[in-house]
């Protein structure tokens, strides 16, 4: 597997140094499977020295997901689905108000209104991603045509949120979407030229080296060589097809996504988003990512780079982060 690095240099006369000659330094990394280019830059991220977001977050009037309205302000299963919505722990599942396309659920993920990175627990995730993968499930069989599906999360206005409430989104339909149709194409093709599955062998290449940060089970979790966003991590479930919503890869999802959002909360981030790709005979495979730092006037990190490039820009090398996670597992 190649991991294929260039640097590149910039010379001008600074400002801060006196308009004497400096260099700065640009790393620019090729995704091994897609061929995506990545860049590791300094100033890439700015964060606030501190924040107070206690006002925005602690308000839980009006809050549809808040265990006192759920019940009378979400929507219920279509008649499929033989249930009006899913409980599991803390977590209730719906349909979304909002559907992104033929079946799209919410999954209500904690009875908290909010809760910091470095709260969420194992069994939270467990019971959400139990609850996601129960509605996924049963789209794929009520639904010949659907063959894809997605279990995602925003978290924070800075990540995308329209709500404090933290909430699971899943998607299932007939053609995913552009990423999940370019890593599945890709991955067919690393098939057909290698003889292998490309996320099996990425952990094999990977595993205990400067980029690895744990297995948990069912899962291994790695930085991304070519990050496409901050902080950017990849589980790679060990089992091919869509995990059973009570099988042994929900536990392990749970237990290392927990581990990453810890080492961002170190990090001084607060805001996260996760997708976790799923198709029926493929690996499943979760990413997910840091984002800007919520408060009052946070600055987006989704610049031209991000949403018309399609460049990851970031400022923190993956074998940096990879050792900040490795400490929360
Ligand atoms: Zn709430």
């Amino acid at each position: 597997m190649e991991f294929e690095r260039h640097s590149q240099e910039s010379t001008f006369h600074s400002p801060l140094a006196e308009f004497e000659e400096v260099t700065e330094t640009v790393e620019v990394r090729v995704d091994p499977l897609t061929g995506r280019t990545g860049r590791v830059a300094d100033g890439a991220f700015l964060a606030p020295d501190e924040y107070d977001i206690d006002a925005v977050v602690s308000d839980s009037e009006g809050c549809f997901f808040c265990p006192d309205s759920v019940e009378a302000a979400t929507p219920t299963y279509p008649d499929w689905m033989e249930m009006d919505r899913g409980r599991r722990g803390e977590a209730t599942s719906f349909p979304n108000l909002n559907p992104y396309g033929s079946h799209s659920n919410v999954v209500a993920l904690t009875e908290t209104h909010y809760q910091p990175l470095d709260a969420f627990t194992t069994e939270q995730f467990a019971d959400g991603f139990g609850a996601a993968l129960e509605f996924v499930h049963a789209a794929l069989e009520h639904d010949g045509d659907a063959a894809h599906a997605s279990v995602n999360m925003n978290f924070l206005k800075s990540a995308g949120s329209s709500l404090v409430h933290p909430h699971l989104q899943t998607l299932v339909d007939d053609r995913g979407t552009t990423r999940q149709r370019r890593l599945l194409d890709a991955g067919r093709r690393y098939r057909e030229r290698e003889g292998a599955d490309y996320w099996a062998d990425l952990v094999e290449a990977e595993r205990n080296g400067d980029r690895w940060i744990a297995s948990t089970g069912a899962v291994d979790w790695l930085a991304a060589f070519a990050p496409k966003h901050h902080r950017h991590v990849l589980g790679v479930v060990e089992e091919t097809g869509i995990p059973d919503a009570e099988g042994p890869a929900v536990d392990a999802l749970a237990e290392g996504l927990t581990g990453v959002l810890a080492s961002y909360a170190a990090a001084g981030h607060n805001a996260f988003n996760v997708a976790l790709h799923l198709t029926e005979g493929e690996r499943p495979v979760v990413h997910v990512i840091a984002r800007a730092v919520f408060d009052e006037y946070y600055w987006s990190d989704s610049p031209f780079f991000t949403v018309l490039h399609d460049e990851g820009v970031v400022e923190t090398p993956p074998e940096q982060y990879a050792a900040d996670a490795r400490e929360q597992f």
